[in-house]
């Protein structure tokens, strides 16, 4: 029996993922991406450890570790300085792989590189935007045009089309036509690069606040660390109004410092001086944080969504990425099990698309963030250097159980294939 062949809409990090997985188990697909040339673009993103034992069975974990900060420990402050809640994360967390903290760009060319590597260079065309589809019993026609949507440049025929088009995807409109733009949290998010001098270790993220003001904070690259530097990445958070052009979410959109910063000036964290790393910013970018409703279907015969384009959640819990990661890791395992391609395209659903949706809901009560604003809201300003507000067993219950819901529990990780 022949394999089937498939189409990928969306060169992004799920994408990319997608095809060197397929490729993996010996499967021919084709990444039709909408921009003209692929771009080291964003900032910083963590991949859990559970996305890098998928990342690691690529291939990938040498060049991972080369470039990325191992992350040491994830701890939550309040603004003055005070530790809430802090663990240890990656090996030292007891996980048999690390985890990553790593550019957004320095990522995606490391996909990009092994794909072209892999599959060859003209498995990845760019300068294709996906416009259309049309199915039937035999097999799937997905039109594409060049990037600015101007004129077709290719009508594609293939056994599956897969979208991985991101947060605003072009399939996903098809499907749900009257969707609407994401759903907006109430937050604004300025998110910089700084480098700066270390602090606490050189490989810890942190997270201070609550929900109305918050700043997130982690270093990203090995080679400034290698020169005694730290590259941080960091987010800082407010509740704000915003328009809805806005809340469509533009990766690209420039943010200012007068927008946020000031906001901070009176928080003092006593290890590291806030204003500095704000004012020290390579490149800010304004994004709000936007998510999209669950739905109740992904999978349509020979169509699926990935990814964003299928459960595009909040940053709470750092878990974007690596939650698409299984998911590309999930399809490529059922390709190999084989039987139709129908079947195998729901099965892929059945095992994701609610597990998803569930952590899409966690994140909008804050993920296991929440213990931030439960001390913002309980804390009777009494506590010395560390909280003890909060009772210790309600902490690990709520990290414990985040971790659970989004696969990356050490006890269940370490013993999955
Ligand atoms: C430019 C950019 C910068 C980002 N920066 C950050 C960041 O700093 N921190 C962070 O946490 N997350 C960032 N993200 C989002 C993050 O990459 C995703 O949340 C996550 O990695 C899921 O990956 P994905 O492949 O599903 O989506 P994405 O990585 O968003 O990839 C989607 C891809 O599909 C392409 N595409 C869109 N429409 C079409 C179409 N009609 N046809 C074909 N291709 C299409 C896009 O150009 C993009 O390459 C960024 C995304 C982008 C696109």
């Amino acid at each position: 029996m022949t394999k089937p062949v498939g189409i990928v809409a969306g060169g992004g990090l799920v994408g990319l993922t997608l095809a060197l997985a397929l490729h993996q188990k010996g499967f021919k697909v084709t990444v039709y991406e909408a921009v003209p040339k692929i771009m080291p673009l964003g900032v910083g993103i963590n991949l859990l450890p559970h996305s890098v034992k998928s990342l690691a069975k690529l291939g990938l974990l040498e060049e991972l570790r080369s470039v990325a900060i191992e992350t040491s420990s994830l701890a939550y402050y309040s603004e003055d300085g005070k530790q809430i809640w802090k663990e240890p994360r990656g090996i030292a967390g007891g996980y048999d792989v690390p985890q990553f903290s790593i550019h957004r760009g320095d990522f995606h060319m490391i996909l990009l590189k092994a794909v072209r590597e892999r599959l060859g260079d003209d498995a990845v065309k760019t300068n294709h935007r996906l416009e259309n589809f049309v199915q039937d019993e035999n097999g799937v026609t997905a039109t594409f045009t060049d990037s600015e949507g101007q004129e077709t440049v290719a009508e594609v025929t293939a056994d599956y089309l897969i979208g991985a088009d991101g947060i605003n995807s072009r399939m996903r409109r098809i499907l749900y036509p009257d969707e609407g733009p994401p759903h907006y949290s109430g937050q604004m998010l300025w998110r910089g690069v700084s480098e700066i001098d270390p602090y606490l270790d050189g490989r810890s993220m942190f997270m201070a606040g609550h929900n109305d003001l918050k700043l997130v904070a982690y270093p990203i690259r090995k080679e400034a660390a290698d020169r005694g530097k730290s590259y941080v990445n960091w987010i800082a958070e407010r509740r704000i109004p915003s328009d809805l052009a806005e809340r469509q979410g533009d990766w690209n959109k420039e943010g200012l410092l007068e927008e946020f910063a000031s906001h901070f000036s009176d928080w003092d964290l006593g290890w590291l001086d806030i204003q500095n790393l704000y004012e020290n910013a390579i490149s800010i970018h304004k994004f709000p944080m936007i998510d999209r409703n669950p739905i109740p279907k992904w999978t349509f015969d020979r169509i699926t969504l990935m990814g964003d384009a299928a459960h595009a959640m909040y940053p709470n819990g750092s878990n974007g990425v690596s939650q698409g990661v299984l998911d590309a890791m999930t399809f490529a395992d059922l390709m190999e099990e084989g039987g139709d391609i129908t079947d195998i395209l729901q099965k892929y659903e059945d095992e994701r698309r609610e597990v998803t949706s569930r952590i899409v809901l966690a994140n909008r009560e804050t993920g296991p963030e929440k213990v931030m604003q439960m001390v913002h809201e309980q804390c009777p300003g009494t506590c010395g250097e560390v909280h003890t507000c909060i009772d210790p067993d309600t902490l690990e219950e709520v990290a414990t159980a985040y971790k659970k819901l989004a696969g990356f529990h050490a006890g269940t990780l370490n013993t999955s294939k």
